[in-house]
């Protein structure tokens, strides 16, 4: 097997270590970087599936990406879509509720599109779950070209 960020084929220590702890292939190299992006950002590990589950589909994902407010689980830039994980501990209270619903109001008046996906769907139907922000983001490309 090789790892999706660079191709390199992987030693057997290498696979496993990866494989069990975000079920992607990676060298040593890069599960060590997507290490440190998760201790920083408490990235859930659904959004990784997820970003590498677009990524194999040509879809050109940014894992993390920072927005200028805050950092965005998962965006494509090409259909201006942000993609937020909820996760089960994310239980909001109102302030937080209003906060993330503001957020989101300034991001589609910026033209970016903000979904949420359950993490149990990322787990469960990691490729319907593609295939439908494929179907988004085309969506979102053709509604660009109508305006
Ligand atoms: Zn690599």
């Amino acid at each position: 097997m090789n790892c999706l960020e660079c191709q390199k084929e992987l030693k057997d220590g290498e696979l496993n270590e990866a494989l069990v702890a975000y079920q992607v292939p990676l060298c040593s190299k890069h599960k060590k970087r997507l290490d440190g992006l998760i201790k920083d950002h408490n990235t859930p590990v659904e959004a990784i599936q997820l970003y590498y589950g677009l990524k194999q589909a040509d879809i050109s994902p940014m894992l993390e990406w920072w927005n200028g407010k805050r950092s965005v689980d998962i965006a494509i830039s090409r259909a201006k879509l942000n993609i937020i994980i909820d996760t089960e501990y994310d239980q909001m209270t109102h302030e937080e509720a209003i906060s993330d619903l503001e957020h989101t109001m300034h991001s589609f008046k910026n033209g970016f599109t903000t979904i949420r996906i359950p993490h149990t769907l990322v787990k469960h139907y990691l490729l319907e779950t593609v295939q439908n922000i494929i179907g988004i983001v085309e969506g979102i490309k053709a509604n660009v070209r109508a305006i």
